[in-house]
């Protein structure tokens, strides 16, 4: 499995569709400060099912909306696309190019889809469990994260590690059997 795109539009400072294709080997991005390489990693956890506004930086979900600035006016509606190649089946799904898109409208209104096919946050959410993806995963580490995981409770330090051990699945399911 192997991230191929993705496609950015109208979200935080990414006014214009941005499509940043990554190739095989490492991709590095570099910029200046304020030029949006925090924007870009953080669309991806946001594509991916992030709820907090707070950790993207912001007071509420709409503020990830392209805001305006000083030539051009606000917009209505962001929408991030990330694309894998899943020749490999690593996500657990028949499709061998598997696509998540999100949408926010400022009005609160929002969209997951699959494949271009709409679905539930929880779809999402299944679609990455236990793979090291996902918004809470160690997939993506964010500035001062590590120094939060060795500051962390040993009971949230064991829920990083059980992610990482994939065994987070089996552990939702046992509990929803227990409240059933
Ligand atoms: P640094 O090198 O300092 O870490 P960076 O390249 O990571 O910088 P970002 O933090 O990704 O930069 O980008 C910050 C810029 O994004 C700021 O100029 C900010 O105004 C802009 N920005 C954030 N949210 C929005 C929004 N909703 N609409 C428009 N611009 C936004
Ligand atoms: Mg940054």
């Amino acid at each position: 499995m192997k991230l191929k795109a993705l496609q950015i539009s109208g979200f935080k400072s990414f006014a214009d569709k941005t499509t940043i294709n990554f190739e095989d080997g490492i991709t590095g991005i570099v910029g200046p400060n304020g030029s949006g390489k925090s924007n870009i990693i953080e669309a991806v956890r946001w594509v991916m099912g992030e709820q907090s506004a707070k950790s993207l930086r912001g007071g509420k979900m709409p503020d990830v909306i392209f805001a305006g600035s000083q030539d051009r006016k606000p917009l209505n509606r962001a929408a991030v696309t990330i694309t894998f190649d899943n020749s490999d089946h690593f996500l657990k799904t028949d499709y061998t190019e598997v696509s998540v898109t999100r949408k926010l409208f400022r009005n609160g209104d929002s969209q997951y889809l699959i494949n271009q096919n709409d679905c539930r946050l929880k779809d999402v959410l299944n679609l990455f469990i236990d793979t090291g993806l996902g918004r809470d995963s160690f997939s993506v580490i964010s500035q001062g994260r590590v120094e939060a995981i060795f500051n962390s409770k040993p009971e949230d330090r064991r829920t990083i590690i059980e992610e990482v051990a994939g065994v987070l699945a089996y552990k939702q399911d046992k509990q929803k059997a227990e409240q059933e």
